[in-house]
């Protein structure tokens, strides 16, 4: 036997954004163009930076959402994730699309009916139901998920002595194999405390248990979490049938399916990664359908989604300010919108693109947000063409979560509009102005004159 030769091992250094050993990036192209507009004029109509909706991508995503649950389970309804993305023209979109009301919170209870979405149509959940909250979601037939003991005493002292039955669900959680466990909300499944609830409110008299929820995480990659979590709330589901010969109207597995950003860290982008809705849709279906219910006794599926519906239909244009060399040598381009507006970047390397040509050359740069915070960073490593002053660029998949967890920090917030299914852009946020937040402030007499001498 020949002994094997020793080859040297060869140690190369991976550069994060330049060619690593998945290859090259190649997101690289001038956008110029969302649904027919020009980037740069929309931004001198409405201002640098602008958040910038497509409602054809909106609607298309819906689409793509809902054709692959109903061709795989018979009876689906989605509701829409509050605050994901609660501007009203968002929601009505969603709402035209026949999608109901998901809301976590009592001013977004508020929305949801301001938006005139029926009572029975709106899902309440959260941990922080307020009584004024809950009076109003029982009058106007809600779903309220309850998340704790608490809140469920607080209902029954509300119903106690009226006529009215508040419609409930118990909010669910449990171990689906990914950790760490989100076990803060709701009541537990495997420690018993899930059973306990849904006694204590069958036993009650005074409430009628309608459904089951859950809400496992967040950008969940793993469709067989889901499969997971409903096999168990059909479990439970089954057990209430068989105890109290009442039949569970809905399994609401709440919302955590990707959207195709790429998480920090990530090698591979999320385009290549995230699953499918129709990956997470057949593991869904088949565990419920293989539960063990009867063709009538099969539960409506409610679908809670947020991200995973909006984050491709969102932009955020924006323009250089400056250049600058670090003292690294590291190129650094300072945008005029940062961590205040695109709170997302947090979690995400967000996809940008040049919106004008550009020469053939990229280096490594970092681009920073304009506040004087040292965590400003929108990308920390990026392989990008030189930009000079004024250029603008245009941000990707940033519809969910950053118009409503933006802050109100050293600048005023951007306008939003949304370009129509005919692409006529339409302003549905106006562009906040000195009033907006002046005139939340009361100032005490006895502090209105000074004297700087
Ligand atoms: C946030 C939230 C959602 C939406 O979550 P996504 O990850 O955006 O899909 C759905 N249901 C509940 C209860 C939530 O808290």
């Amino acid at each position: 036997m020949i002994k094997a030769q020793y080859e040297r091992p060869i140690i190369q250094r991976l550069n994060v954004g330049l060619m690593n050993k998945y290859g090259t990036k190649t997101e690289f192209n001038p956008v110029t163009h969302i649904d027919g507009n020009a980037v740069k004029e929309l931004m001198e109509t409405y201002g640098s930076p602008l958040f910038v909706l497509s409602e054809k991508t909106i609607r298309q995503t819906y689409k793509d959402a809902t054709r692959a649950f109903k061709t795989r389970y018979p009876k689906v309804q989605f509701a829409w994730s509050y605050k994901t993305n609660y501007i009203n023209a968002v929601c009505n979109v969603f709402h035209q699309e026949g999608s109901w009301a998901e809301v976590v919170s009592g001013f977004e209870y508020l929305k949801a009916l301001h938006n005139n979405v029926p009572g029975d149509k709106i899902i309440f959940n959260g941990p922080d139901k307020k009584e004024v909250d809950l009076k109003l979601a029982i009058e106007h037939g809600s779903l309220i998920h309850i998340d704790h003991l608490d809140e469920l005493y607080m209902i029954k002292e509300l119903v106690a002595g009226g006529t009215k039955r508040p419609r409930v669900a118990i909010r669910v959680n449990m171990d689906t194999g990914i950790y760490p466990m989100w076990d803060r909300f709701g009541f537990n499944y495997e420690d018993g405390q899930a059973w306990d609830a849904i006694n204590k409110i069958m036993l009650s008299g005074q409430m009628d248990l309608v459904g089951l929820h859950c809400h496992i995480g967040t950008f969940m990659l793993t469709p067989n979490a889901y499969g997971v979590a409903a096999s168990k709330l059909s479990q439970l589901a089954l057990s209430v049938m068989k105890k109290f010969k009442k039949k569970i109207e809905y399994i609401d597995l709440g919302g955590g399916f990707a959207s195709k950003n790429t998480l920090k860290g990530s090698y591979i982008q999320g385009i290549d990664v995230s699953p499918t809705f129709d990956q997470y849709a057949e593991a869904i279906s088949t565990s419920i359908l293989n539960a063990g219910f009867t063709e009538d006794s099969l539960p409506l599926l409610i679908l809670e989604s947020g991200r995973a519906l909006i984050d491709e239909a969102g932009y955020l244009l924006g323009s250089v300010i400056s250049n600058k060399r670090l003292s690294d040598g590291r190129r650094a381009t300072i945008l005029d919108f940062g961590v205040n507006i695109l709170f997302t970047s947090f979690w995400y390397d967000h996809k940008i693109s040049p919106a004008q040509h550009f020469g053939q050359y990229s280096e490594d740069t970092v681009l920073y947000g304009p506040l004087c915070m040292n965590i400003d960073v929108v990308r920390e490593h990026i392989s990008f063409p030189p930009l000079k002053k004024d250029d603008q660029v245009v941000v990707h998949t940033v519809g969910a979560y950053n118009m409503t967890q933006w802050m109100q920090f050293i600048a005023m917030r951007p306008a939003v509009i949304m370009i129509d299914m005919d692409e006529k852009p339409h302003l549905i946020r106006k562009r906040e102005t000195i009033n907006s937040i002046q005139d939340e402030e009361v100032m005490p007499l006895y502090l209105e004159k000074f004297k700087i001498s």
